[in-house]
């Protein structure tokens, strides 16, 4: 189960930023032709130098109209995702492109002498908002895009037989106990690159060309950089958390080995392997009550949900869980699936973060509350997911003994080694498909997959089954980049406030991390909340603890 939900929960979040995605795709056709016009050279001729005065005052406009629109946006959202058939967000989406791609104006900020360093980093901003905006809304990009969309949502895969939807086969993939239906199913996956993978690598083509020509350089490169990343620093710390957590995914491996008594371990056992630990646990953690739990969660922290702007409701949506900041600290709407188990106690507690951090958010302007780095935000949600994991939160407040609080902690250790190199792959394969489009993806994946995994990927072909690639570029990184946030963060705290973080940690965490926005780069609010860089050491010292009595039980069961 657990290693479904991770994959699910991944997911959402992922899913929050393709729903503003396909928002952005709609903004600008125009833009791009206007742009052409633009730097043949029409509208600079017309304006002289222009006062910081009149640029500050149109951005102040412009943001509060589009703080407006996204208000309508998310409302509609909401109600989509509740019952799809009702409203539509294609006006809304026209009113936004409009705003954001006003030739004339990306042009007069462009060469303004803005002296304000406040006002400097909302001119980078927007100015990387409307790149974004105008690379995912070229026509024929969208065309693509959502034709992979549509292909990708009415496959389905020939199993024993039967014939399987997407979640039917990462159901298979996690849970089927007979290993060569697992085989077939693990195989399956490259019907859908068969399928779509000439159009995903068209799509790369296509934003390598888009990128330089709205962004002024490489795709993947800016892209990163709107992440708040870079992939100098990625790749290192890919590097680090790969090579010195090797003995314990080694020991995981053969573990498994053992456990599953194969004689070779394949791709389709790794998932599996982690629905067979402590199945008992699941039930423990029901349905019931789960919401209650995160704000009592929340509670030790001295943070009130019940004095908070944030609807929960918890209902049956296509993702486990997401978060929508209608607008930031007044109106915040949370929706989560319901499931029961690990999954559901972890995904609200994930959740909550984005919440605490959607209501918190003190920013001077819209532009600088809506463009907060997007591994802070994913990792203010995983600073809340771990908190379940913390012994003296799993006993007291979900009502565990202490020995199946370290098994829950132990079995997280275990999947989490297994669950951030699939997360590495798949952007390390992203980031190298970018760099060179026309080679043979087949034997690309083979090499990163048997890098990371230790395992015979069989040249399987099954990269085109993730469906970041052609829908979210360049984001999977956030989730690894989120881990390394939340590890810091505990780490920090405990540092600072013992086990018990108590209100004290609270305050802490509120002043130093849930009121970022855009204002500071990544690092410095690290530096500031931390007293250095973000970094992967907390993260791999995690992967590799072994809390002495989970991991004497769990060998001997
Ligand atoms: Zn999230």
């Amino acid at each position: 189960m657990h290693s479904d939900e991770q994959k699910e929960q991944k997911l959402n979040c992922g899913q929050e930023q393709l729903s503003r995605l396909s928002c952005a795709r709609m903004r600008t056709t125009l833009s791009a032709i206007l742009v052409v016009l633009l730097a043949s050279g029409g509208v600079g001729q017309l304006t002289t130098v222009p006062s910081a005065k009149s640029v500050e005052a149109t951005l102040d406009s412009k943001e509060q109209e589009l703080e407006r629109l996204y208000a309508s946006y998310w409302q509609i959202q909401y109600q989509l995702e509740q019952d799809a058939t009702s409203v539509s967000d294609k006006d809304v989406n026209r009113k936004i492109r409009d705003v954001i791609s006003d030739p004339e104006f990306l042009h007069t900020l462009k060469v303004a002498h803005l002296e304000d360093p406040v006002l400097q980093r909302r001119r980078q901003l927007f100015l990387e908002v409307a790149a974004d905006s105008q690379i995912s809304t070229d026509t024929d990009l969208v065309t693509l895009v959502e034709s992979i969309r549509r292909d990708g949502s009415t496959i389905r895969y020939k199993i024993g037989g039967k014939l399987l939807d997407r979640p039917e086969l990462d159901n298979v993939l996690g849970h089927e106990v007979d290993r060569d239906v697992r085989r077939q199913a693990w195989y399956a996956q490259a019907e859908l690159t068969k399928l779509t993978g000439d159009r995903i690598c068209e799509v790369m083509k296509l934003r390598n060309q888009l990128g330089p020509r709205y962004a002024g350089e490489h795709f993947s490169d800016f892209m990163l950089r709107r992440r708040a990343t870079n992939r100098q620093e990625l790749l290192s710390w890919f590097e680090q958390i790969r090579t010195s957590t090797e003995p314990e995914y080694r020991a995981l491996l053969s573990r498994m080995q053992r456990e599953l008594r194969v004689e070779k371990l394949e791709p389709w056992d790794l998932e599996y392997y982690f629905s067979t630990l402590s199945p008992e646990l699941e039930s423990k953690l029901g349905l019931e009550g789960a919401w209650k739990r995160t704000t009592k969660v929340a509670g030790l922290l001295g943070f009130d949900f019940s004095r908070l702007p944030v609807d929960v409701k918890i209902t049956d949506i296509t993702f486990g869980g997401y978060t929508m900041p209608i607008w930031y600290g007044k109106e915040i709407k949370l929706l989560v699936s319901k499931h029961t188990g690990i999954r559901f106690a972890d995904t609200i507690l994930h959740e909550s973060g984005h919440a605490l951090h959607f209501s918190f958010v003190q920013e001077p302007t819209f532009i600088l509350r809506d463009n907060y780095p997007p591994p802070m935000d994913e990792g203010l949600g995983q600073t809340m997911s771990l908190m379940m994991f913390r012994p003296e939160i799993a006993t007291t407040v979900y009502g565990l003994s202490s020995d199946e609080a370290s098994i829950l902690n132990e079995r997280r250790r275990l999947e989490s080694n297994y669950s951030l190199r699939v997360l590495m792959v798949q952007s390390e394969f992203e980031l190298e498909a970018y760099d060179n489009p026309q080679q043979d993806f087949t034997v690309l994946y083979d090499r990163v997959c048997s890098k990371y995994l230790d395992v015979d990927c069989h040249q399987s072909n099954t990269w085109g089954y993730d469906p970041f690639y052609a829908a979210i570029p360049i984001y999977q990184q956030n989730y690894v980049l989120a881990e390394m946030f939340a590890y810091q963060v505990h780490h920090t705290l405990d540092q600072r406030f013992g086990r018990n973080w108590g209100r004290e940690g609270g305050s802490y965490l509120h002043d130093k991390f849930l009121i970022r926005g855009g204002s500071l780069t990544l690092d410095q609010i690290m530096q500031q909340g931390t007293g250095e860089g973000l970094s992967a050491k907390y993260l791999v010292a995690a992967l590799k603890a072994q809390p002495t009595g989970a991991a004497a039980k769990s060998e001997s069961k």
